[in-house]
């Protein structure tokens, strides 16, 4: 039986790629990210599973291409985190490049829902019996302007969402949709006209740091900026300082630029090292989660389905259609 070395495992995944698996792989499931100091617990694998805050960097890739592991599989979409070309000719990329883009709009929803009524607040409050509402004033959501970065699969639902609630639509992206129903702008129109800006496209050289000192400077000094989708999209201390000087309303953020260190762990006893994390968590106007935005049953069914067709894909001979190459 073939073995596949998963890492990062959480219960969420021992549990759906147990009830997907039908005795298919040997899967062992390991806690520890993959990274430098962790890569040689795949000693025996034949395939390496991993998620978005492993590190695959050159080492690793190379080490396990001499460890003979075959094929990566990515268990999510982005892949930033992989050093795919390093492992060219050696193995195989593979990954999940939609889950639920549902999970994902429908979680972006929420912060902005969350964040503009401060509904976070609300339920803390609710919860000592204080049933003061100063403070909690919101906007009305229709009739605004949502300026939507990247409108591939999430992109397009979040805008149906936002048009939902009669919400002006102003999208950018390097490859728009000539079949689109929504209006492009060139980003810097974007960035001045929206009171919502919600980022869906994936971190690459030309979007790191998309949302910086001088993209804020452009923007209106309401606007909430929701990140969903990778956090290097977003320079945090430009954020933090926005946000400081009331420069811009709000932030929604289940992604971090150095997220890899905290997100998905229990840190409540010991507090984070990272200053810019914890003001911005600190922070009145800003929500932060821990990249959960794509965390539903249906995400993770599909997660452990789509991982492990393309497993079998691989073993078969048979065309690679979700390879990363
Ligand atoms: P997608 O590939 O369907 O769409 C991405 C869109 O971004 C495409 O239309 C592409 O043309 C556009 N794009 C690429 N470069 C761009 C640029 N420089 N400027 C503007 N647009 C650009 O991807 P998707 O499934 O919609 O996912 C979007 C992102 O969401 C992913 O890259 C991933 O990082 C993130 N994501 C986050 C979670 C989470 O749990 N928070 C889960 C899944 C995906």
């Amino acid at each position: 039986m073939k073995k596949i070395a998963l890492f990062d495992t959480k219960a969420y995944d021992k549990e759906w790629f147990e009830k997907c698996n039908n005795d298919r792989y040997d899967i062992s499931f390991f806690e520890s990210k993959l990274n430098p100091q962790t890569v040689e617990l795949a000693r025996e694998a034949d395939v390496v599973c991993a998620f978005v805050n492993d590190d695959l960097n050159r080492f690793v890739i190379e080490r396990l291409a001499h460890m003979g592991v075959q094929l990566i599989a990515m268990r999510c979409a982005g892949y930033s985190n992989v050093d795919y070309h390093s492992g060219q000719g050696k193995l195989k990329f593979v990954r999940v490049p939609a889950y639920s883009p549902y999970a994902v709009a429908e979680f972006a929803m929420g912060l902005l829902l969350s964040l503009n009524r401060k509904i976070h607040k609300a339920y803390n409050r609710t919860r000592d019996f204080n049933f003061n509402i100063n403070g909690l004033t919101g906007m009305d959501l229709h009739g605004k302007t949502v300026g939507v970065i990247g409108t591939g699969k999430i992109g397009k639902i979040f805008i149906d969402i936002c048009r939902g609630f009669g919400m002006r639509i102003l999208a950018f992206d390097v490859y728009p949709d000539p079949n689109a129903d929504f209006e492009y702008v060139p980003l810097g129109k974007l960035f001045s006209e929206s009171d919502v800006i919600s980022l869906h496209c994936p971190l690459t050289e030309q979007t790191k740091h998309i949302i910086n000192k001088k993209a804020i400077e452009q923007m209106k000094s309401h606007v909430i900026i929701l990140n969903t989708s990778r956090g290097g999209l977003c320079e945090s201390q430009a954020l933090f300082a926005a946000l400081k000087e009331k420069r811009i309303g709000g932030a929604g953020l289940d992604v971090y630029e150095e997220e890899a260190e905290w997100f998905f762990e229990d840190h409540s006893a010991q507090g984070i090292q990272d200053d810019t994390l914890a003001l911005l968590t600190a922070m009145p106007n800003v929500l932060v989660t821990s990249h959960q935005a794509f965390l539903t049953e249906e995400a993770l069914q599909n997660i452990a389905e789509v991982t492990l067709d393309n497993i079998d894909a691989f073993f078969e001979g048979k065309e690679l259609v979700n390879e990363i190459k």
